[in-house]
C-alpha cells in the first residue's frame, strides 16, 4: 500500500510526500517549501524521486527547482500551465496517466481555481490530490475559471468513488465551516461535520483528508446541484448560478 506523510508548511498549508514501499519512489504533492519537503524526507528515510504539481501558484510550484536541484528528481505538472510553473521535466493533460511504483494516477481536468488546474486520482489506492480545487467543506477561490468551469470540475471529482480519501493542499476548514453552515443551516450531516472540525481544530490536529462521501452531503459547494440549495439560493434548476451565488457570497463572507 501506498504511504502518505502529511505535514504542515508555510502558514496553513499541508506538505504531502507520497511513497511506494515496493519501489522506493516517493513523490512531492506540490512544493510549497523546499526546505520542508527535503527534511521530511529524510526524516523518513525516502528519496524524492518525483514531483506531481496541481497548478502554477507559488505555495504550490515554489520549491520544484530546488527540490529538482537537491535531489534529481522528475517534476510533473499541467500542460495548460507550461508558461508558469518552473523547473518542468513532463507536462501532461487530462486524461493522461502518472506512475508510482505500480500506482496509477489518473490526471483530472479541475480548472477554475487557476484554469489549468489538475488533480491526481489514485484509483488503486482510494486517493486523490486536489490541490485547491476541492477543500474540506469548500473549494478554491474563482481566481482564473467561470462558474461553468468550476461546476464542471467539481463534477468530475463528484464522479469518483464515495470512498475516496481527498487531500486538499489547506487546511480552512473551520472557516469554510462557518459559511457552510450559513448556506445550509437545516443540514443535520454538515452540522455534525463542524462540530467534529471545531473538536479537531482545538486539540490542533489536521481535518484533512476528508472522504468524498462525507463532502457529497455537506460541502455546500459540491451541492449546488441540490435542488433544496437551488431553492435556498434562488436558482432553482440551475446549478451553475447556485455554484456562483455560493462562491460570491463566500469570497465576502
Ligand atoms: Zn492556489
Ligand atoms: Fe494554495
Amino acid at each position: 500500500m501506498l504511504e502518505v506523510h502529511q505535514f504542515p508548511c508555510l502558514s496553513d498549508n499541508y506538505g504531502y510526500l507520497l511513497h511506494d514501499p515496493v519501489s522506493g519512489d516517493t513523490a512531492c504533492i506540490d512544493t510549497p517549501d523546499a526546505e520542508a519537503y527535503l527534511r521530511e524526507a529524510g526524516h523518513k528515510g525516502w528519496q524524492i524521486t518525483q514531483i506531481w504539481n496541481t497548478h502554477w501558484h507559488p505555495d504550490h510550484a515554489g520549491g520544484n527547482a530546488a527540490i529538482k536541484a537537491a535531489t534529481g528528481c522528475t517534476v510533473i505538472a499541467s500542460a495548460a500551465e507550461a508558461d508558469r510553473t518552473a523547473a518542468v521535466d513532463r507536462f501532461v493533460s487530462p486524461g493522461d496517466v502518472v506512475q508510482l511504483g505500480d500506482f496509477e494516477a489518473q490526471v483530472i481536468d479541475v480548472g477554475g481555481h487557476t484554469l489549468g488546474h489538475i488533480a491526481y486520482h489514485l484509483p488503486g489506492a482510494s486517493m486523490a490530490f486536489v490541490g485547491d480545487s476541492l477543500f474540506a467543506l469548500g473549494c478554491g477561490r474563482m481566481f482564473e475559471g467561470t462558474p461553468e468551469q468550476f461546476w464542471t470540475s467539481l463534477s468530475r471529482l463528484k464522479a469518483l468513488p464515495a470512498e475516496t480519501l481527498v487531500y486538499c493542499a489547506h487546511e480552512y476548514t473551520a472557516s469554510n465551516a462557518r459559511f457552510a453552515v450559513h448556506a445550509d443551516p437545516d443540514n443535520a450531516d454538515l452540522a455534525s461535520y463542524a462540530a467534529r472540525v471545531a473538536a479537531l481544530r482545538a486539540e490542533g490536529k489536521p481535518t484533512v483528508p476528508t472522504t468524498l462521501a462525507r463532502e457529497f452531503k455537506a460541502n455546500p459547494f459540491l451541492r449546488a446541484d441540490d435542488p433544496a440549495m437551488q431553492a435556498r439560493w434562488g436558482h432553482p434548476g440551475d446549478a451553475v448560478a447556485t455554484f456562483a451565488a455560493l462562491r460570491g457570497a463566500k469570497d465576502t463572507f
